[in-house]
């Protein structure tokens, strides 16, 4: 099943290039936020499915085209990112300057996981609105991986009775000499959509091809197999430091390709079991106060 947020709040199961709304059938399912840990749709979410899947939709509130997306998860506890996580993009980083800023390359097992704020969370819909325009802000497709069950100390062969579904992942970032979780904080950095795909409907979420073009021009191309640390891996490792509660996300690496966007950029991503999500960029208003030289200098 493909379920979605979209326009204004609205919960919606996507089937056939249509916007069936059931946020009628989903909202009195979901629990209170303060009684469960992480998303309420996430947290009962077998129940929400099942109900859904006996349930007559009726007609199609809209066409995709037509909807406006949202982050198919709206509060996850958090993002964990796995960073250096294809070896072709590791390579062009050592290549490029630019992306790398002649840091050493630590390998991800070596460099660990980190973390985007979840107020960076944005659905394709929102677009991105890309800061500092004397800066490169980049796009780094992704599989989105969404955790469905409390997951602590997880051993890998059981990782993926963990995931709830997959999302198309968006790690857009400001590349810099900085920290990652500094530089991939920025509201509407984090974007995550345009629906969440159940993991019964990912034949082979271990080798999923997908595609990022921006205006009409492929830039990356890869498949999930491809990555250095599989799915159950980065599972079971992030969950042995922290642990995962329904609704939090893995964005789980970017292949080779990744480079810059800017304002009026489109970005198109395909996932082959996902669907296609397009993303628009525009530049967000100036920051006018502080400056760069200053804040550096306090360092
Ligand atoms: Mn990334």
């Amino acid at each position: 099943m493909k379920l979605c947020r979209f326009d204004d709040h609205r919960y919606g199961v996507v089937k056939d290039d249509q916007v069936y709304d059931v946020t009628a059938l989903v909202e009195p399912m979901l629990p209170h936020p303060l009684k469960v840990k992480g998303d309420p749709l996430l947290a009962n979410l077998s129940t929400i499915v099942a109900k859904l899947k006996g349930a007559d939709l009726g007609k199609p509130a809209k066409s995709v085209k037509a909807a406006k997306f949202l982050s198919p998860v709206a509060f996850p506890t958090k993002i964990v990112n796995a960073p250096v996580n294809y070896d072709l993009h590791i390579a062009e980083a050592k290549a490029d300057p630019g992306i790398s800023f002649n840091r050493p390359s630590l390998s991800i097992g070596v460099a660990g996981l980190f973390l985007k704020a979840t107020s960076a969370l944005v659905g394709p819909g929102e677009g991105v609105a890309a800061r500092f325009p004397d800066r490169r802000t980049d796009h780094e497709i992704e599989l989105g991986i969404i955790i469905g069950k409390t997951a602590s100390d997880v051993p890998e062969d059981k990782a993926l009775e963990y995931v709830a579904g997959y999302a198309i992942a968006l790690d857009m970032t400001v590349r810099g000499t900085e920290d990652r979780s500094f530089r991939k904080s920025i509201d509407s950095y984090a974007v995550l959509g345009p629906w969440m795909v159940t993991a019964d409907e990912m034949p082979n979420p271990l080798d999923e091809s997908f595609s990022l073009s921006v205006n009409g021009t492929q830039r990356q191309s890869s498949s999930t197999k491809h990555m250095i640390y599989d799915i159950p891996t980065l599972i079971g490792w992030a969950s042995r430091w922290y642990t995962l509660y329904p609704g939090d996300i893995i964005m789980s690496g970017t292949p080779e390709g990744v480079g810059p966007v800017g304002d009026g950029d489109v970005m198109l991503c395909k996932f082959d079991h996902i669907g296609e999500m397009e993303v628009k960029v525009r530049a967000a208003p100036v920051m006018s106060h502080g400056s760069a030289a200053r804040e550096k200098s306090k360092g």
